[in-house]
């Protein structure tokens, strides 16, 4: 099977979105934009300049600028037939192209006469493999030779470095350099990886070691196993395998309208006759039912802080029980013991050595139903030792926002 960086990067953010465009193929607008047009474009023209540099020729910068301008007139024109209904803002489409003219003045003037090393291909395709069965799929920017060294050049068109908590773009290096250690490994001894960041003017060079290309193989293996085995449930009908997962670009997410999480809100309200109550609508049951919640939320909070102030009124005066005019109260004491994370081993050898381990030792409910709801346990296997019970409810109740709402009147057609 081969797998693409983007998609793991989209199962990783939302697996839900991932199976509708991966699993389901529901189709989409291309996703063309000016940012994509502007690296789309640079290198374009950056692959125009090396493949000259491979003919062992020194193009002049206006050539490079004209492939440059050559090709963003294909992208612009494109993302203009995609958005026939809405008109590019000229001025956006202007700031790209000039910041694309401005990368390519830095690149030539900081690395003519391109002689820093020989470059070997520019977008060659390679297919790392992650085991016997899983391929990657890839296009790197450059590959340069040089001694013993292969060096892997990636542009990127960024105006902030990744953080380096963000592991993406090193498991895109550590990938592209498992594949060219399969394609060439006996034609190299020292493997590194170049990002050039054209807006940052910069470039950051590293060593690729075995040990990280070991260890970005592995986990990557592991995401792609666990998306086969959910691409599995999913085809058995399992609708919940790949879950959605609300983040910021939820709102430009194509599949939106029909996400479990977004959808309901672009339709019309429904009549619903509940048994004990008089014919009503879904949207009327859940904003009474968000009123009780808020409700019995804010009296809790009240009868938690008089039960406070009762509790130290009778534990001041020495009583066992208050009374009102028609109602009393019992004052109760509750204590709770839990272990300390750091002695845990230390009390469960202690309580065994005084035959007490059954006694308090229970099995966690919480964590045998994750591990069941995480198909890390198969129900099959123990449905006769453990019962199974689903109860299916409208929790924690929120007000809605302004753009919501705003959805939902686009809908209905209401001003
Ligand atoms: S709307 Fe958000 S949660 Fe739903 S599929 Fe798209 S990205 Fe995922």
């Amino acid at each position: 099977m081969v797998y693409s960086h983007s998609q793991v990067q989209l199962y990783k953010q939302c697996e839900l979105r991932y199976a509708y465009k991966y699993i389901d193929r529901i189709p989409v607008p291309a996703e063309a934009s000016l940012h994509l047009a502007l690296g789309t474009s640079v290198h374009g023209a950056l692959e125009f300049l090396y493949k000259e540099v491979q003919r062992l020729k020194v193009p002049s910068k206006e050539s490079i600028l004209e492939e440059y301008h050559s090709i963003r007139n294909e992208q612009i024109t494109k993302i203009q037939e995609e958005n026939k209904r809405s008109q590019l803002d000229q001025q956006q489409v202007a700031d790209f192209a000039h910041m694309g003219v401005e990368y390519i003045n830095w690149y030539y003037s900081t690395y003519h006469p391109f002689d820093q090393s020989i470059v070997m291909s520019t977008e060659e395709k390679v297919f790392p493999k992650l085991d016997d069965d899983i391929k990657f799929r890839w296009q790197i920017d450059r590959i340069d030779t040089q001694d013993d060294t292969f060096t892997i050049v990636d542009y990127k068109t960024s105006k902030r470095y990744p953080k380096d908590t963000d592991e993406t773009f090193k498991d895109q290096i550590n990938l592209y350099g498992r594949a060219i250690k399969q394609n060439y490994g006996s034609k190299f001894k020292k493997l590194i990886a170049k990002i050039v960041y054209l807006h940052l003017r910069n470039e950051i060079a590293r060593e690729v070691t075995d040990e990280e290309m070991e260890k970005t193989r592995i986990k990557y293996s592991s995401i792609i196993q666990e998306i086969i085995k959910k691409t599995q449930r999913r085809s058995n009908g399992d609708k919940e395998a790949f879950k959605p997962v609300q983040w910021y670009r939820c709102d430009s997410c194509p599949f939106k309208m029909i996400c479990p999480l977004f959808a309901h809100n672009y339709i019309h309200d429904e009549a619903v006759n509940l048994d004990d109550m008089k014919p009503t609508t879904i949207k009327a049951v859940i904003d009474e039912m968000a009123q009780m919640a808020y409700e019995i939320k804010r009296l809790k909070e009240q009868k938690d802080s008089y039960a406070k102030i009762l509790g130290n009124y009778a534990a001041e005066k020495g009583y066992k029980r208050l009374y009102g005019n028609e109602n009393k109260v019992i004052i109760g004491k509750s204590e709770n013991y839990s272990p300390l994370p750091e002695k845990k081993n230390e009390l469960e050898s202690k309580l065994a050595s005084e035959n007490m381990l059954d006694d308090v030792v229970d099995i966690d409910r919480f964590k045998l139903t994750k591990k069941f709801k995480e198909h890390e346990l198969d129900y099959d296997q123990y449905q006769d030792l453990v019962k199974k019970s689903v109860s299916i409810t409208a929790q924690r109740p929120s007000k809605l926002k302004e753009k919501e709402i705003d959805e939902y009147m686009d809908i209905i057609g209401e001003e």
